[in-house]
């Protein structure tokens, strides 16, 4: 049985989430032996973090409890421990919740790592540690304000911008308003209320942020900034008062810090190859991200909000990223580094992926004669004009088709030979084909 998704354990708050907390703690336990828990804001997060913390313990695992606290902060601590265990369901809605497991560099636990504990919990539970090697857990005091010193020393002589803070309620609805405000910024909070009911979509989407789009405008702000549940994720609004999209930002951040050797996701925009540096690509996922990173580079991102900076944690860092980008926004106005972006279009959307021979599939693709071909995730081609995206929902039958090309013509003509493809390799039960 399969726990672990990319990002961890998610699911809807219940009995068998609270058992699942307990087998993880200990079989986390038996295999690392100090280790640091946070939860994030929601309702559910004390059940789960005691019922993990009571498995940690079980184990004979030394244990320290860093309360609430974003899942980057949480990253940050761990470098002092050997591993950390984060309950969030992140971006999930407030009925959720979850479990990430936290290397010391801050990053997530490896498919590997995944396994050996997935392996442990699916078999009968083992015996608690005997009572003489059991543990007390301790608070662990701190996390955030060693979090925010961290930041503070990059930023010594301070910003003087007027920035909205949109926590959704989440995690970090105390960091970064006072990250903010001790780096010299004048912080208008909105959502930073962390009583785990979210009070909008908690994903840091163009939708769900429209009340920060309008609060910027209101107070005349340089820069709104939106997080998700557990604030390893950042989005922006820029002084106009617009949402900022993932590609933008993911090349705002290139172009702005100069960075030279920097990890994308596979379906960012090709915008990114312009902005000067060497670009290495990896499967969807910020922990695929995250795992290129280890074999070096500046940065990281992924354009639904994850920002990776290595200096501090290999954990993706929307407090972190907030203060980066805010320091941008201090040099020049963030809407008109939007404006001088080239932007080109990126059709989104997905095809039935019942009866799609997929072999079938790639040979009609390869038909439409690309210049390149790539299997990183799915199926990935490269045209002059552009480029085509291919990969089989992992939640849904479906196949999902991203296209990007400088017209829109081109996107479009790419897009639907996609679909013409997709019709062409599906079989049709009965059919005999
Ligand atoms: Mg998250």
């Amino acid at each position: 049985m399969r726990f672990f998704g990319t990002s961890g354990i998610r699911a809807v708050f219940n009995q068998d989430l609270i058992n699942l907390a307990f087998r993880v703690g200990l079989a986390v336990g038996k295999n690392y032996k100090n280790i640091v828990v946070a939860t994030d804001t929601r309702t559910s997060g004390d059940v789960m973090k005691h019922a993990a913390l009571s498995g940690l313990l079980a184990a004979g695992a030394g244990c320290r409890d860093a309360g609430v606290a974003p899942t980057p902060t949480l990253a940050y601590t761990t470098r002092h421990f050997d591993a950390g265990v984060m309950i969030t369901a992140s971006h999930n809605p407030p009925e959720y919740n979850g479990i990430k497991l936290l290397n010391p560099d801050g990053s997530s636990f490896t498919t590997l790592q995944q396994e050996q504990i997935e392996a442990e919990i699916s078999s009968d539970l083992p015996d608690p540690a005997r009572w003489e090697k059991i543990q007390r857990s301790r608070l662990y005091e701190g996390a955030i304000r060693k979090h925010i010193d961290f930041i503070k020393t990059r930023f010594p002589n301070g910003l003087k911008l007027r920035v909205v803070v949109d926590a959704g309620g989440g995690a970090a609805s105390e960091i970064t308003p006072l990250m903010f405000q001790e780096i010299g910024a004048v912080v208008v909070p909105l959502n930073c209320i962390p009583d785990g009911f979210f009070t909008r979509g908690i994903e840091p989407t163009a939708e769900n942020l429209k009340g920060l789009c309008e609060k910027v405008k209101e107070t005349g702000a340089d820069l709104g900034i939106a997080h998700d549940g557990d604030a390893d994720r950042m989005m922006a609004v820029d002084d106009r008062g617009r949402f900022i999209s993932g590609d933008k930002l993911l090349a705002i951040f290139a172009r702005a810090l100069g960075i030279n050797d920097l990890v994308t996701t596979l379906d960012a925009s090709m915008v990114i190859e312009e902005m000067g540096a060497k670009v290495r690509r990896t499967r969807i996922g910020d922990t695929a991200v995250s795992e290129e990173l280890r074999n070096g580079g500046d940065f990281g991102g992924e354009t639904s909000g994850s920002w990776i900076f290595p200096e501090i944690s290999l954990c993706p860092d929307g407090i972190y990223a907030a203060a980066r980008l805010a320091a941008i926004a201090g040099q020049q106005k963030v809407s008109e580094l939007v404006d001088s972006l080239p932007s080109y279009p990126l059709l989104r959307g997905s095809a039935a992926g019942d009866g799609v021979d997929m072999s079938r599939l790639e040979s009609r693709l390869l038909a439409l004669e690309p210049l390149s071909v790539s299997h990183t995730d799915g199926i990935k081609l490269d045209f002059k004009e552009g480029w085509l995206l291919v990969r089989p929902s992992g939640t849904e039958p479906k196949i999902r088709i991203t296209a990007e090309a400088k017209t829109e013509a081109g996107a479009a003509q790419i897009y639907n030979n996609c679909k013409q493809a997709i019709r062409e390799s599906t079989v049709m039960e009965g059919k005999g084909d």
